[in-house]
C-alpha cells in the first residue's frame, strides 16, 4: 500500500462520519474540503480546513459553478453535472492562495437535493509520484552514462564525459556544469570537463585550475552555494561560482571526496524540485566513478610501462621465492637478460646462472632471508662470461614482506657490471699508484691546511731512505728548521704562493739526518673542496743535488768557454748549413762591421761571390760524421775592404741520422799574410822576368833576324829588277809571321808580368806549359840546351792562376838550365838537355821537368824549398824561387816535390784535376 492508499482509507473513513453529520449543512469537517453543489453544480458551500488556502474560499450568493473555483486544465474532468460525475474519481486543481495550485482528489455523493464533493489533498502524493519518476530517470540516464564511460576508449574519454555533463545539464537545465577532480600533485582541483550552455557566462575552461576553495566545502552531500558576495572562506567559493547561486555535488571514495560536480546560477531547489540529494549523488557517483576507475586504471598502467622500462633500461628486474616449492619466479626483463625461461623455474636453476665462486654464498644468503627474514645485499657475477671480458655484475637485493600466509620474499637484480669493473679498475690502477708511490725516487707528501698554516700528514717511503726522517720528525715547524737558512724565505714565499696560485714549483735545500743538505724540487698543487676553501696540498720531492752542482758546474764551464769564445782575437761562429749565422762573436762582428747580436740571421754567404759559395758549400758537403773537420782559406768581400783572405777551420755537428745540422767555425785572418805572400810571387815574378831577359831578347831577336834577312833577299832582288809577285807575297808573309811571333812573345810578358787575378780559374795546365815555352824554348836552344818536350796533353782542368803555376815551370826550367851551365863549364863535352812531359791518373795531372845537370846534393833536399836557401853567389840566386812555387802549387791544392833521378833532378807538379770542370 503506497502512502497516498493511506490518506485516501482514512479519508474516506471520516468523510462517511461527515456525511452523517450533514443532513442539510455541512458541518465542520476536520479534514480536506467538502463543496455542497447544487444541482446544476454551481458551489453551495464550502467547508473542511483546507478552505483557507483557497484564493476563494465563500460561496458567492448566487452559486457560481465549480469551474470558477479550479483552474482551466481541470474543467475538462467537470464537463456536465454532478450527477454524471457520480462513481469518477476527479483530480481538480484549485487556484490557492498566493499564486500555488492546491492538487485536490476526491467523488461526489447526493446529499439532500444537492452533492457533496468531498476532496483530498494529493500534493504530496503528486510530488512523491514526480519524484519516482524523476529518479527513474535518473537512475536509467545515470545507467547510460556509466556505461557510456566504463565502454569507451581511452582518448575518447574526456569526450564521452563532456558529452555526459552536457546531457545532465541539458535535461536538468543547468547553465553551467563542470566536473572537478582532485589533482593529488597539485594538491588542488582542477576542472576535468565542462559544459555550458549558449547563453550563460563563460565561468570554467578545460583543464582550469582551481586551487583550494573547495576544500572548505563539506563533502559529505551536496552543497548549495548562496548568491551573495562575501569575506570569509565561503567567499572563495562564491566567487568559483561567479558570486551567483550555484550546487555542488561531491562524489566520495575510501580517499574522502575526490569530485565534485559544480553547477553555476542553478536554484537547485527550484529548478529541479523532484531531485532528491541523493539521486544528485548517485547521478554524479554513476560519472565520476567509473571516469576515476578508468583514470586510476590508466594511471596505474602507466606507470607499470614506466617500471617496465625502467627495469629493461637499468638490465634489472624483481624476483620472488615460493620457498615451499623451491621455485623462483622472475621479471620478464630479468628473465630475458639472464635467458631463462618465464614461469616459475626451480631455483637451482636460477642459481645455475650465478658464477660459481658467488653461486654458493647467494644461496645460503636465501636461506638466511628464508628463514630468518635476514635482509639480503650481495654483488654477484653471472656464470659462463668469456674470461677475458669483463664479468657481469649484478646487486641482489632480497627482503621479506608481509606476514603469516601473506609472507612473501622479494627482491630484484641489478645490473652494476659498469660500476663493478670501473671499482675494479680504479682499484687496479690505486694499487699500481700506490705501488709507484711507494717505489718511487721521489718524495710525495700530503699537508694539510689547518687555519693558514700547512701541516705535513703524510710522507711516502722514500722519505726514509732519501733524508733519514719520518713524518712525526717532520711535524708541527720541525719542517722549516730543516730547511737551509738561506732558503728558508724561499720556502715561505712556496706557501703564499701554493695558497694562492694553487700550485707551485720550486727549489730548496733540506737537511738530511746527517746534517748534510740536498738540494730538492717540489712541486706542489693545493686540493681545494666544492667551496674553494683549501683542504691540502699534494706535492713531491725530487732530490736534485746531483744535477744542480752538475749544473752549476757546467755553468761555470759554460762561463769560462763563453768568456774565452768572447775574448778570443779569432773569429768564433756557428751557422746552419744554409750558411745562416746563428752565433758569431765579437772579432767576426768587427769584421763585418756590425755588433755582435746582429750576427744571427746573417747569411755568411753574402760576403762571398757565386764562385766562392759554391766551392765553399761543396767543401762543406763533403764533411762527414766520421771527417767532420776541413781547413781552407777563403777569401770574401768585406764591407771596406776590397778583399779579405781568411784561414777557416769548420767542424760539422751532425744529428743521428749523420746530417749535418750546424757548423762550428774558427777563421782567422790571413789578408796581410796572403798580400805580402802575393807580393812576395809578384817580386819573384819580375825577378824570373829579369832572369828571362837574355832569352828574351832572343826571343824577340830571332824572328827580328828572319825578318831583317827576309827585307835584304827583297831589296836584292828588287835591285835587280827581278821581282815576282809570288816571291814577294812569299817573303812579306814570311816577315808577317815573324812580326806576330814577336808580338806574342811581348804580350805574353805583359800577361805574365801582371798580378794574379784574385778569383782562381779553370784551366788546362797545357797552356802554362806552352806560354812557359814560347818565353824560353829559343833563349835555352841559344844556350845549347836541348828541350826534349813531350807532346801528350789531356783535356784536363786545374783550379788556380796560370800565370803562376807558368811562373813554377819558368823557375823549375830557368833552375835546371843554371845546373846545366855550370856543369858544362867544368865538362865541355857534356850535352845537357831538359826533358818537360805530362802525366795523369783518376785525380791527378803530373808535369815532370828533368835534367840532366847532376841533381842536387842529398844533404840539401830538406831545404830547397826554404825561402831564401841557394847556393848560388851572392846577386846572382834569391833562393826565392822554390819557397814561392811550392807556395803556389800548395795554395793550388797540390803538392811539388823533387827527387835525384840518375842524371840529374827530376821536380814533379801535382795537381789534383778539377771535379766540376
Ligand atoms: P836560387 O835559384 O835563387 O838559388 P831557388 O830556390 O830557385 O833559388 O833554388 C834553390 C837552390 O836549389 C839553388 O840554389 C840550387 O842549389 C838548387 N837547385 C834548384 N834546382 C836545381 C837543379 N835542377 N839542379 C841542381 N840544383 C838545383
Amino acid at each position: 500500500m503506497t502512502s497516498g492508499d493511506k490518506l485516501f482509507g482514512r479519508l474516506l473513513k471520516r468523510t462517511t462520519i461527515a456525511v452523517h453529520d450533514l443532513p442539510d449543512r455541512l458541518g465542520s469537517p476536520t479534514s480536506g474540503l467538502h463543496l455542497y453543489l447544487n444541482d446544476d453544480g454551481g458551489v453551495v458551500q464550502i467547508a473542511g480546513p483546507l478552505r483557507h488556502l483557497l484564493a476563494q474560499h465563500k460561496p458567492h450568493d448566487k452559486p457560481l459553478p465549480l469551474s470558477t473555483y479550479v483552474q482551466a486544465h481541470s474543467t475538462l474532468a467537470i464537463e456536465g453535472r454532478p450527477r454524471e460525475w457520480q462513481g469518477l474519481l476527479l483530480d481538480l486543481d484549485f487556484s490557492g492562495l498566493g499564486e500555488q495550485t492546491l492538487h485536490m482528489r476526491g467523488w461526489v455523493q447526493p446529499l439532500g437535493e444537492g452533492w457533496l464533493l468531498q476532496l483530498i489533498d494529493i500534493g504530496d502524493l503528486l510530488h512523491e509520484r514526480q519524484q519516482a519518476r524523476q529518479r527513474d530517470d535518473c537512475q536509467s540516464i545515470a545507467a547510460r552514462i556509466g556505461e557510456q564511460v566504463r565502454a569507451c576508449s581511452q582518448t575518447r574519454l574526456p569526450d564521452i564525459v563532456g558529452e555526459q555533463l552536457q546531457m545532465i545539464a541539458q535535461r536538468w537545465h543547468i547553465p553551467c556544469v563542470a566536473l572537478a577532480l582532485l589533482d593529488d600533485e597539485e594538491q588542488g582541483w582542477q576542472v576535468y570537463r565542462r559544459y555550458r550552455a549558449h547563453d550563460a557566462p563563460n565561468l570554467w575552461e578545460d583543464d582550469q585550475r582551481l586551487g583550494t576553495p573547495l576544500d572548505s566545502l563539506s563533502g559529505a552531500a551536496p552543497q548549495r552555494i548562496g548568491g551573495q558576495p562575501g569575506f570569509d572562506e565561503h567567499s572563495r567559493v562564491q566567487a568559483l561560482f561567479g558570486n551567483a547561486e550555484g550546487f555542488a555535488v561531491p562524489y566520495n571514495d575510501e580517499r574522502g571526496v575526490v569530485a565534485w560536480l559544480l553547477c553555476a546560477f542553478y536554484p537547485v531547489d527550484t529548478a529541479a524540485p523532484y531531485l532528491s540529494e541523493r539521486d544528485w549523488t548517485a547521478l554524479f557517483g554513476a560519472l565520476a566513478g567509473p571516469l576515476l576507475g578508468r583514470l586510476r586504471e590508466h594511471q596505474h598502467q602507466q606507470q607499470l610501462e614506466r617500471i617496465e622500462a625502467l627495469q629493461s633500461l637499468l638490465g634489472s628486474g624483481w624476483w620472488e621465492i615460493y620457498a615451499e616449492r623451491q621455485r623462483v619466479q622472475l621479471a620478464p626483463t630479468l628473465a630475458a637478460a639472464l635467458q631463462m625461461d618465464t614461469g616459475e623455474p626451480v631455483l637451482e636453476e636460477w642459481l645455475a646462472h650465478i658464477h660459481p665462486a658467488d653461486r654458493d654464498e647467494l644461496r645460503s644468503r636465501l636461506h638466511a632471508l628464508q628463514q630468518h627474514g635476514e635482509a639480503l645485499t650481495l654483488s654477484v657475477r653471472l656464470a659462463g662470461s668469456e674470461p677475458a671480458q669483463p664479468a657481469t655484475w649484478y646487486r641482489v637485493q632480497g627482503q621479506v614482506s608481509g606476514s603469516g600466509a601473506n609472507r612473501r620474499l622479494v627482491g630484484f637484480m641489478l645490473d652494476i657490471s659498469d660500476i663493478q669493473n670501473q671499482q675494479q679498475r680504479a682499484a687496479a690502477a690505486h694499487a699500481r699508484l700506490d705501488n709507484l708511490i711507494a717505489s718511487s725516487p721521489a718524495v710525495i707528501y700530503v699537508q694539510q691546511y689547518r687555519e693558514g698554516a700547512l701541516i705535513p700528514t703524510f710522507f711516502s717511503a722514500s722519505l726514509q731512505p732519501l733524508l733519514g726522517w719520518s713524518l712525526t720528525d717532520c711535524g708541527a715547524g720541525a719542517l722549516v728548521e730543516m730547511i737551509h737558512p738561506d732558503d728558508r724565505d724561499l720556502y715561505f714565499e712556496r706557501t703564499r704562493q701554493l695558497l694562492r696560485e694553487g700550485s707551485v714549483r720550486g727549489r730548496y735545500r733540506l737537511r738530511d739526518r746527517q746534517g748534510s743538505y740536498h738540494w730538492l724540487l717540489d712541486e706542489a698543487r693545493l686540493l681545494r673542496d666544492d667551496l674553494g676553501l683549501p683542504v691540502e696540498a699534494v706535492g713531491l720531492w725530487l732530490d736534485v743535488t746531483e744535477a744542480t752542482l752538475a749544473a752549476e758546474r757546467v755553468k761555470n764551464s759554460e762561463e769560462r768557454y763563453r768568456i774565452l769564445v768572447e775574448d778570443s782575437p779569432a773569429m768564433i761562429c756557428r751557422y746552419r748549413p744554409d750558411l745562416i749565422l746563428t752565433f758569431g762573436n765579437r772579432p767576426l762582428a768587427t769584421y763585418l762591421e756590425c755588433a755582435p747580436q746582429a750576427l744571427p740571421g746573417v747569411d755568411l754567404g753574402s760576403w762571398m761571390s757565386d764562385e766562392q759559395r759554391g766551392a765553399f758549400i761543396q767543401r762543406l758537403a763533403a764533411l762527414t760524421p766520421e771527417q767532420p773537420l776541413s781547413t781552407a782559406e777563403i777569401s770574401l768581400q768585406l764591407p771596406g775592404r776590397e778583399h779579405a783572405w781568411w784561414v777557416w777551420s769548420d767542424r760539422g755537428v751532425f744529428d743521428e741520422q749523420g746530417d749535418l745540422i750546424e757548423v762550428q767555425a774558427v777563421g782567422r785572418d790571413n789578408t796581410e799574410l796572403r798580400r805580402s805572400q802575393q807580393q812576395l810571387t809578384q817580386s819573384a815574378k819580375m825577378a824570373t822576368l829579369g832572369e828571362m831577359a837574355t832569352g828574351l831578347a832572343h826571343e824577340i831577336n830571332q824572328p827580328l833576324n828572319v825578318m831583317r834577312m827576309a827585307i835584304v833577299n827583297v831589296l836584292k832582288r828588287l835591285g835587280n829588277g827581278d821581282v815576282q809577285i809570288d816571291y814577294l807575297t812569299d817573303k812579306l808573309k814570311r816577315i808577317d809571321a815573324q812580326v806576330q811571333r814577336a808580338a806574342k812573345v811581348v804580350d805574353h810578358m805583359r800577361v805574365f808580368g801582371r798580378r794574379s787575378e784574385i778569383e782562381q780559374q779553370l784551366f788546362n795546365p797545357a797552356y802554362a806549359i806552352e806560354g812557359t815555352l814560347s818565353l824560353l824554348a829559343e833563349g835555352m836552344r841559344g844556350k845549347g840546351v836541348d828541350l826534349r818536350i813531350s807532346e801528350t796533353t789531356f783535356e784536363v782542368q786545374v783550379r788556380g792562376y796560370v800565370d803562376q803555376l807558368e811562373q813554377v815551370l819558368i823557375n823549375l826550367m830557368v833552375n835546371a838550365r843554371d845546373a846545366l851551365l855550370s856543369k858544362r863549364e867544368k865538362e865541355s863535352a857534356f850535352n845537357p838537355w831538359i826533358s818537360m812531359y805530362v802525366e795523369r791518373d783518376e785525380q791527378h795531372v803530373r808535369l815532370w821537368v828533368e835534367d840532366n845537370g847532376g841533381g842536387i846534393d842529398a844533404r840539401l833536399l830538406e831545404r830547397i824549398f826554404e825561402p831564401f836557401f841557394t847556393t848560388k853567389p851572392i846577386g846572382v840566386g834569391t833562393g826565392l824561387g822554390l819557397s814561392v812555387s811550392y807556395g803556389i802549387i800548395d795554395n793550388m791544392g797540390g803538392r811539388l816535390s823533387v827527387r835525384n833521378s840518375a842524371e840529374g833532378a827530376r821536380f814533379c807538379i801535382e795537381l789534383p784535376i778539377a771535379s766540376d770542370a
